[in-house]
């Protein structure tokens, strides 16, 4: 046991409550602010190691140093698409990966993050579930991922956009989400809007209604994906044990408390949730609402049996719907060349290990170019 010791990974100092840094400073002797300028280092100067925080003390540094990390991850890999989106593969103390994306569109800069290893909910297209949930993310591994995204992006430029859809059942993790919102939305944090953020879930209706009790201001995406009972006990299994009225009903609970309309997801897949039946189920189930309706294209995943629709059964299928008044809008597919849907890239990564095809692995680097 003894010799595990020396070997434990430090704590990230992403990972401490905002009180727990200053009281390891007044510990030490130090002044409580000191805390606070290690935090602003990170947030606002882009700081990636504690030797670059040039106005704190060298001995300050170096205890730092030997007591925590900063960040907690390596990147083991960073892929760049010619679209303009990057994707991270992040890799835990543990050796567990986890991959994060940034989208830049016009004046947007949209980070997606994941919050577990692996997901426990099993729908059957996604490849993040395919092996089931190994663990939650830490909130340091959750803000984490936003901060080395950012830190990505030109110097004076700002992220405006964070959607929680990556890897992981969001809600599943929700007691080191909603820390890791509230500390990227803080001013000492990135001061990011609470409105610009959107959490999506597959639809726990439990959770749903403890995020509305929290009082926040954070979008609320439901993962639907059927507008039928039968039909979405098979594309999502989590249903049966819930419920698609339960869902919707947290749903509109959601949007009651917290006044912020609702988006439902809708992956499409070719012939299984993509036919005129199923959009005016979907219209049927959503005209009478103030919500939106997001339709997915299916972004096919290797080794799984599902087909991205025929572009006319999109269109088709968002005619339904907005023919029936319900706003509604098509999910453009970003970073396709580069896996950036949910645990694509790291099951890429996992397959091709040892083996990597160089036009595959954009780039493998060990570290974040600064
Ligand atoms: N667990 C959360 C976050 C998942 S990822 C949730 O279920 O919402 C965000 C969205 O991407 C979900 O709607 C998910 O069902 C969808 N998705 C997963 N795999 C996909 C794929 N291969 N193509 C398109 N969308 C996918």
């Amino acid at each position: 046991m003894m010799s595990t010791v020396g070997l434990a990974a430090k704590r990230s100092v992403l990972d401490a409550d905002p009180g727990e840094l200053e009281g390891w400073m007044a510990e030490r002797g130090y002044r409580a602010y000191h805390a606070r300028q290690v935090i602003r280092w990170i947030f606002e100067r882009r700081a990636d190691r504690f030797e670059v925080m040039s106005d704190l003390a060298k001995r300050l540094r170096e205890a730092l140093e030997a007591e925590w990390s900063l960040f907690a991850t390596k990147v083991a890999l960073h892929h760049v698409s010619p679209d303009g989106t990057d994707k991270l593969l992040l890799e835990c103390p543990d050796g567990r990966r986890v991959e994060c994306v940034l989208m830049a569109e016009d004046a947007r800069r949209t980070v997606c993050v994941s919050t577990q290893v692996g997901c426990g909910m099993g729908c059957v297209f996604c490849a993040s579930g395919l092996k089931g949930v190994e663990r939650n993310l830490t909130r340091g591994e959750i803000v984490e991922q936003v901060v080395r995204l950012r830190n990505l992006l030109p110097e004076g430029e700002r992220l405006t956009n964070l959607v929680v859809m990556g890897m992981g059942e969001s809600l599943a993790n929700l007691d080191n989400l909603i820390p890791a919102l509230d500390r990227i939305c803080s001013v000492e944090g990135l001061g990011m809007g609470q409105r610009r953020v959107t959490i999506s879930t597959v639809g726990l209706p439990e959770k749903m209604r403890k995020l509305a009790a929290i009082d926040r201001q954070y979008n609320l995406a439901v993962s639907l994906h059927a507008p039928t009972e039968a039909l979405r006990d098979k594309l999502v299994p989590i249903n049966k044990k819930v419920g698609l009225r339960a869902v919707v009903d947290a749903a509109d609970h959601y949007f009651r408390s917290s006044g912020r309309r609702v988006t439902f997801e809708y992956v499409l897949l070719r012939g299984i949730n993509d036919g005129e039946g199923e959009a005016k189920a979907l219209a049927d189930l959503l005209e009478a609402k103030k919500a939106h309706a997001n339709l997915i294209p299916y972004n096919p995943v290797e080794g799984l049996p599902f087909e991205r629709p025929k572009a006319e059964a999109v269109r088709r299928f968002e005619a339904i719907l907005r023919g029936r008044g319900v706003s509604v809008s098509i999910r453009k597919t970003k970073g396709r060349e580069i896996d950036a849907a949910c645990g694509q890239l790291r099951r890429r990564a996992e397959t091709a290990e040892g083996v990597a095809d160089p036009q595959d692995l954009v780039m493998a680097i060990g570290s974040p170019p600064s």
